[in-house]
């Protein structure tokens, strides 16, 4: 078959597609089905773990048998997706019979249809064919794939706010994402934070977030570094939240990059109530936490079997005796599991007495990470007992986490 495929896009929400098989190849081909919103019956004796948790789910309909053709009843499509090539000729003899198009896993030339190698931007969906070489469509896709990612999406492939006719006439709806940065290392934002990242006309960054990313921002982006607003803590938070919401009033899209989670000591509740406020739609895209990354990236597992089966993460802002203070440091001291405190070097010293005073033992292994997952990281080993006099004669500064518990070492061999 020489002539080229015709290439459509299958609106399959709430219509009936049959997968026949149930091992590596249906458990690659259906989640997309699902995606698509198909109805998917599965048609197949045994499945692999992964089906069979979609299955239990409810996600989909399963019937544990081999293949009759009353299976294709009410089908749009079908995806043959067993190796045994008789069983899967006799598959696609009945959906020809019934001018089903159907896919072949085992073999193409026999199928009469094909699918693509997909990449997905957002609201954009690529499919390469690669005139019946996967491999070529696969090698073309990823192409395509990276210059999605890193370049084309702000020329509005990924369908930001039209900027050309945005300032005459009837202003767009503006609106604000909050966006989780990651610990430090540019390459652990989400994908989809990345995403909103490059589609933005307004960036309003922490300190903490890593200055890679900005550094690829178009240079028509404005770019608000929340670090430089003076004023105190509070009055900089309202100045902050006054300039997301301008801006948005105004038709921007904006996104606000947060170091870590937006959610953990982020003040990120406080920047979405004020936008909800002022009628300004906001999306919120989580982000990987510190709190976790930093342990993490200085080999420390939060939990671990045996060891921990809870990880507690408070803020050190405040000393435990500061009228201000929500923390129950006394009943964190009663506690096995992890302990990870943020913010806490400076009340260091006052924090792991607290602790020690109310009955966690001062050998608890205890560590501080600085500046995890960056290229000037340090990790500091020690004791609850000894943790603050060690820290001040290694001379560790923040943005760094304190770790206490038996994890620390958990992984050393
Ligand atoms: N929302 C952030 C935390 C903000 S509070 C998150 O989810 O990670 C700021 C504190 O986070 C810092 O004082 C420090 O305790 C911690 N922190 C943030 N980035 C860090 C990093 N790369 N290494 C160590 N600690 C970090």
């Amino acid at each position: 078959m020489t002539s080229n495929p015709y290439p459509l896009g299958l609106r399959l929400h709430g219509r009936r597609v049959v997968v026949v098989g149930g091992g590596a190849v249906a458990t690659r081909r259906v989640p997309a089905l699902l995606d698509a919103g198909a109805d998917v019956l599965l048609v197949a004796p045994e499945l692999t773990p992964a089906l069979r948790a979609r299955a239990d789910a409810g996600r989909l309909h399963w019937v544990p048998r081999r293949f009759v053709p009353e299976d294709l009843d009410g089908a749009w499509l079908v995806q043959v997706a067993v190796d045994d090539p008789i069983a899967a000729a006799s598959v696609s003899a009945v959906a020809a019979e019934r001018r089903i198009f159907c896919v072949r896993a085992d073999d193409r030339t026999a199928a009469t249809a094909w699918t693509p190698a997909v990449t997905r931007h957002g609201p954009v969906t690529v499919a390469v064919l690669g005139g019946g070489d996967p491999r070529r469509a696969m090698t073309v896709r990823d192409a395509i794939r990276d210059l999605l990612a890193v370049r084309l999406a702000p020329d509005g492939i990924a369908g930001r706010p039209d900027a050309s006719t945005g300032t005459t006439g009837g202003r767009q709806a503006g609106r604000v994402a909050l966006v989780g940065a990651g610990p430090g290392d540019p390459e652990l934002i989400t994908v989809k934070g990345w995403r909103l990242l490059t589609e933005a006309d307004v960036v309003v960054a922490d300190r903490l977030v890593p200055g890679l990313l900005l550094d690829e921002l178009r240079p028509d982006v404005e770019l608000v570094d929340a670090s430089k607003i003076p004023y105190g803590p509070s009055r900089a938070q309202e100045e902050i939240n006054q300039i997301l919401v301008d801006r948005a009033l105004a038709g921007a899209f904006v996104v606000r990059l947060k170091g870590g989670d937006p959610y953990v000591f982020g003040r990120g509740g406080e920047e979405l109530l004020a936008c909800a406020a002022a009628g300004v739609p906001v999306t919120v895209v989580p982000g990987v936490t510190s709190s976790i990354a930093a342990p993490a990236a200085a080999g420390i597992p939060v939990t671990h079997r045996g060891v921990a089966h809870e990880f507690t993460v408070v803020s050190g802002h405040l000393a435990p005796d500061a009228p201000a203070s929500l923390v129950r440091w006394d009943a964190l001291a009663g506690l096995h599991g992890t302990l990870v405190i943020l913010m806490g070097l400076k009340n260091l010293a006052a924090i792991t007495a607290t602790l020690i005073a109310h009955g966690r033992s001062p050998q608890t292994p205890a560590a501080v990470v600085q500046e995890a997952t960056t290229g000037t990281q340090r990790v500091l080993r020690s004791t609850l007992g000894e943790v603050a006099a060690d820290l001040r004669a290694a001379d560790l500064r923040p943005p760094a986490v304190v770790v206490v518990g038996d994890v620390v070492g958990a992984l050393d061999g």
